[in-house]
């Protein structure tokens, strides 16, 4: 191509974007192979909460919005034992983001947070999914922690989620909630791994960010395929 022809090419290319319908067409259309995790939404990790992610409340109207376009939407709920393995308060001597080696690998410690049946496991109460069928509990096993919706922390117990979505024929997973470095990424890449195209609505998480995970989760999710979007990305 021509120095002139590239130029017009590319200033054609600037109209297109422009212009409102072929911004449409750039848009992911959901259909029935089209499913939402939203993760974590949970007071603990609200602000305010014992493991308070910052601006964590912002993805509310986000999720609620985005989830009116799903067929399938799951939802996890962190749900430990008290004294859970994964706390801090468990292990003499450690504090909250300190990390521990147990038998299945690294652990980061944090603060006691969402304990079965306390108010702070509960899912935010302005979170309106009523779409929602499936709430999958993770970490309810005491000595193993779970970020992701599809492995516990041995990356070997399944919640039997990739099943639920492979019988009702799902093929494309979005994920979105709380943390992005924790269980969002976590999710995220197993979802991946078990074979889902992954995309994960950047605005409606948030990260935690401790020791760097922030920027390690978003490039293990990349590693893997995941896909970064916006909502707005998604056709209305
Ligand atoms: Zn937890």
């Amino acid at each position: 191509m021509a120095k002139w022809q590239r130029r017009k090419f590319i200033l054609g290319l600037a109209s297109l974007t422009l212009a409102g319908p072929a911004i449409a067409a750039d848009k992911i259309k959901l259909d029935a192979a089209s499913a939402l995790i939203v993760v974590g939404v949970q007071n603990c990790f609200l602000p305010g909460g014992s493991l308070a992610v910052r601006d964590g409340d912002q993805v509310i109207p986000v999720i609620n919005r985005i989830a009116k376009g799903f067929i399938t939407v799951v939802i996890t709920q962190d749900w430990h034992t008290p004294h859970h393995v994964s706390f801090a308060s468990s292990h003499p001597g450690k504090k909250p983001f300190d990390i521990i080696k147990l038998p299945y690998g690294d652990q980061m410690l944090w603060p006691d947070h969402c304990v079965q049946g306390s108010e702070g496991a509960q899912i935010a109460k302005d979170l309106d999914i009523a779409n929602a069928a499936l709430i999958v509990r993770l970490g309810s096993n005491r000595d193993m922690d779970s970020y992701s919706a599809f492995l516990e922390a041995d990356k070997k117990t399944h919640t039997g989620l990739v099943g639920y979505f492979s019988e009702r024929g799902v093929r494309s997973i979005f994920v979105c909630g709380l943390a992005t470095d924790f269980c969002v990424a976590s999710t995220a890449i197993d979802a991946r791994h078990a074979g889902f195209k992954v995309y994960v609505v950047e605005d409606a998480c948030r990260g935690i960010d401790a020791r760097g995970s922030l920027a390690k989760a978003w490039s293990d999710m990349t590693k893997a395929g995941v896909k970064k979007i916006r909502s707005s990305d998604l056709a209305a």
